[in-house]
């Protein structure tokens, strides 16, 4: 059952729908809303089965909590996922179904875009639904670009820790994924003057890539053997495993995905190698700190330079976990945690 389940944490609330009309199956997770209510990204995927749905939801879900908790944020953590083939079967009824789906849980959670949702499909949902957020209210729209700039202040801070270097000029990097986030990652570190690698499954991606950036194209996971100062995912989760760090020969990792270990232990694995690893939940806040922008600004007066400058503040925070895991000899990502778990129990504690 749920509760059983190896990534049920306390969640406040796990709620399924099946529209039969529309064909919509969806799962919305509500990990916390301690610090207010559940903010987190819609995903449209294909899932092996409901269980694999689940396990995704689950994590998310926790991980948007400790996001926005380490992004000093007013928002809980939440994510909803719909799951389906985006190519085959998106229509326009079943997302605005997923907004009923949404309006029906009274603003605890509050829906925007992820992997195979765009913010015109959260537009649709808007139709049906108050508690959206990461669409065209004032200018801030999508949220990928705060992303991406966020990962890449990110990139700066690991290197600056690791090696000293103030620079990014010649720094081998390799960016897995170039879809909203690598591709404008991949602009920011070019600017830069860093040698990219890069992969992705669509060829025509690649290719501009390699035309944009003069980064250099490699197939499959090919990126994991580049001699490369850092390795920054930017497709899917569950990149760092077992048998990826049998390979991987970064120095650092530090990209947008979300959940980039496959399981906790991987935390500590990455740091026994030497490897340095910027929590992902840290790095990527980027988007979820430009939403709180937008939210807080109530629409047209929306600020682009004061939100990215508070995305910048990433870097601050990463600076921070980095010396804790290292005062104490832990994992970044232990490190991360325990300082979103006390964020989040002081916020608790007040409300209670
Ligand atoms: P996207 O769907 O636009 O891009 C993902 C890209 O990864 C696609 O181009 C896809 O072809 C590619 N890809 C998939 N599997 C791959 C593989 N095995 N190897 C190489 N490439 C592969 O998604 P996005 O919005 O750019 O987000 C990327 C990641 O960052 C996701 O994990 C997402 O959850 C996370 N993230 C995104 C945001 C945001 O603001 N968009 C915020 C936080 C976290």
């Amino acid at each position: 059952t749920v509760f059983e389940h190896h990534e049920y944490d306390g969640h406040e609330g796990v709620h399924f729908a099946h529209d039969r009309e529309s064909g919509l199956h969806a799962i919305i997770a509500i990990h916390n809303t301690a610090l207010g209510p559940a903010l987190g990204g819609c995903r449209y995927w294909t899932y092996q089965d409901s269980e694999a749905a689940l396990t995704d939801v689950l994590r998310l879900s926790r991980g948007m909590t400790y996001k926005s908790a380490l992004a000093g944020l007013s928002f809980g953590g939440g994510k909803s996922v719909i799951l389906a083939d985006p190519r085959a079967q998106k229509t326009p009824a079943q997302l605005q179904a997923m907004g009923s789906f949404v309006e029906s849980l009274g603003g605890r959670y509050h829906i925007a875009e992820d992997v195979g949702i765009s913010v015109a499909d959260v537009e649709v949902m808007a139709e049906r639904t108050r508690h959206v957020a990461g669409i065209r209210a004032g200018d801030a729209g999508d949220p990928s670009p705060a992303t991406a700039f966020g990962v890449f202040c990110g990139i700066r801070a690991a290197v600056r820790h690791s090696s000293s270097l103030d620079s990014l000029r010649d720094v081998p990097i390799a960016v897995q994924g170039l879809g909203q986030v690598g591709m404008e990652l991949c602009r920011l570190l070019f600017g830069e003057g860093a040698r990219l690698f890069v992969s992705d499954l669509n060829p025509e991606r690649m290719k501009q890539a390699r035309e944009r950036f003069d980064a250099i194209p490699l197939e499959g996971d090919a990126l994991l053997d580049v001699d490369a100062e850092v390795f920054a995912p930017c497709a899917l989760g569950g990149v760092i495993n077992d048998l990826s760090l049998e390979r991987l020969r970064a120095s650092i990792v530090a990209g947008a995905a979300n959940n980039q270990l496959a399981e906790a232990r991987h935390g500590r694995a990455l740091q026994e190698r030497g490897i340095l690893y910027a929590p992902d939940y840290v790095i990527n806040a980027g988007g979820v700190i430009n939403i709180a922008h937008e939210t807080r600004a109530g629409g047209p007066t929306y600020d682009r330079a004061r939100a990215f400058q508070a995305v910048a503040r990433i870097a601050e925070t990463l600076e921070e976990i980095f010396r804790r895991a290292q005062q104490q000899g832990i994992a970044t990502s232990e490190a991360a945690d325990q300082l979103a778990v006390a964020r989040v129990a002081q916020a608790t504690h007040r409300a209670a």
